[in-house]
C-alpha cells in the first residue's frame, strides 16, 4: 500500500464543514490525514456464494475469506439473485455485525456492478477476517444469490 497525504484535508485530518463553519473529521481520509495512493492497490472482489436457497428458507450461512497477502478496503456492496432475498452480515474477525439483529433486504443493501452501493465508510477489512453471510429467501422460489464485497486489496 501506497500512502499519499489526504488531499482533501491536506493531511490536516480535518476539514470546515460549509454549512455550520464548524471544523469536522475529514470523510476522504476519515481523520487519518492520509490515503492510499491507489495505484498499487489491486481492485478485487470478494463473492459470499451461499448454496441455492429453497423457497422461503432462511438462516442459510456462507461465508468468504479474505486473502492472507493483504487488507482489502471494501468500499462497494453488490449482488445479484435470481429472486429476492435479505441477508445478515458480519464482520467475524471483529465480531462487528452490520445491521442489528435483523436481516436487512437485499435491494436495501447492495447495488448492481453497473450502480454499486457505494459505502459512506469504505471499511478495512484484515487479512484472513471471514465475513459471514446469513441468507433468506423472500421469493418463495429457489433462488441464486452472490453478494460480492468489491473494493480494493491494500498491497
Ligand atoms: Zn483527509
Amino acid at each position: 500500500m501506497s500512502l499519499q497525504t489526504c488531499p482533501t484535508c491536506s493531511g490536516a485530518g480535518a476539514v470546515q464543514n460549509v454549512k455550520t463553519g464548524h471544523g469536522q473529521q475529514c470523510p476522504a481520509c476519515a481523520g487519518n490525514g492520509i490515503v492510499s495512493g491507489g495505484f498499487d492497490d489491486q481492485d478485487f472482489w470478494y463473492p459470499i456464494n451461499p448454496p441455492q436457497l429453497t423457497a422461503n428458507q432462511v438462516g442459510v450461512n456462507s461465508t468468504v475469506t479474505v486473502d492472507n497477502d493483504a487488507d482489502f478496503l471494501c468500499d462497494r456492496f453488490i449482488a445479484s439473485s435470481t429472486g429476492l432475498f435479505s441477508v445478515t452480515l458480519t464482520d467475524k474477525f471483529r465480531s462487528r455485525p452490520f445491521s442489528p439483529n435483523t436481516a436487512i433486504n437485499g435491494e436495501n443493501f447492495a447495488g448492481t456492478a453497473q450502480l454499486p452501493l457505494w459505502l459512506p465508510n469504505p471499511f478495512v477489512i484484515r487479512r484472513n477476517a471471514v465475513i459471514l453471510g446469513v441468507f433468506n429467501d423472500r421469493s418463495g422460489a429457489p433462488n441464486t444469490v452472490q453478494f460480492c464485497l468489491v473494493g480494493r486489496k491494500l498491497i
